[in-house]
């Protein structure tokens, strides 16, 4: 293995493990139990214990929110099929979120079909979306990239992008098959 290669494989490890850490929306033993289970396995329940299920007991709703990810794998579906520039988390979360900022203008998404096609019902900020973006990437539905670069030819320091590919061949299948509940504010 290539020193790059082992680096770049130490990235996605740092990325899951955050991914974990910031997680503010599952349930902590389900998201370990599901990252263990088989595919076919349907992980539906509630630890109770956990810091996320007592903290927001009460004040937060578990919340099915399928229909939203549907909808940004269909985004990034639509955004990874056109051929002109790499695709950033950044990119997928404007055009789920229908983001109305210059860069949305400068790359010409809001005149995509998919731009205007679903608002979303639950994953409604950034900071959402971006999160249930990371999930679809831990549990391998959405192919990534992780390049790490120099930030001069002289250092020692990386800098870490993240590009988005496009969806696994069997995604939306998969998809509907799995847990989606996000305890959100009610
Ligand atoms: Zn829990």
């Amino acid at each position: 293995m290539t020193r790059q290669v082992r680096l770049e494989k130490g990235a996605y490890q740092i990325f899951e493990v955050l991914y974990f850490c910031r997680n503010p929306f599952r349930c902590r033993m389900s998201v370990i139990m599901a990252y263990h289970a088989w595919p076919q396995d349907n992980i539906s329940i509630e630890c109770g214990v956990c810091d996320i299920c007592l903290n927001y007991n009460g004040k937060r709703r578990e919340m099915n929110i399928y229909e939203d990810i549907e909808h940004m794998l269909r985004v990034i579906q639509a955004l990874t099929a056109q051929d002109n520039d790499q695709i950033i988390p950044d990119d997928i979360v404007d055009v789920f979120c229908q983001a109305r900022n210059a860069k949305i203008h400068a790359k010409r998404y809001n005149e995509l079909p998919i731009y205007h096609a679903f608002k979303p019902k639950f994953l409604k900020t950034k900071e959402l979306a971006l999160f249930a973006l990371t999930d679809l990437i831990v549990r391998k539905l959405v192919q990534h990239d992780i390049i790490l670069r120099k930030i001069t030819p002289t250092t020692t320091t990386m800098a870490c992008s993240v590009y988005i590919i496009g969806i696994a061949s069997n995604a939306l299948e998969e998809a509907k098959n799995q847990n989606w509940m996000y305890r959100l504010k009610n």
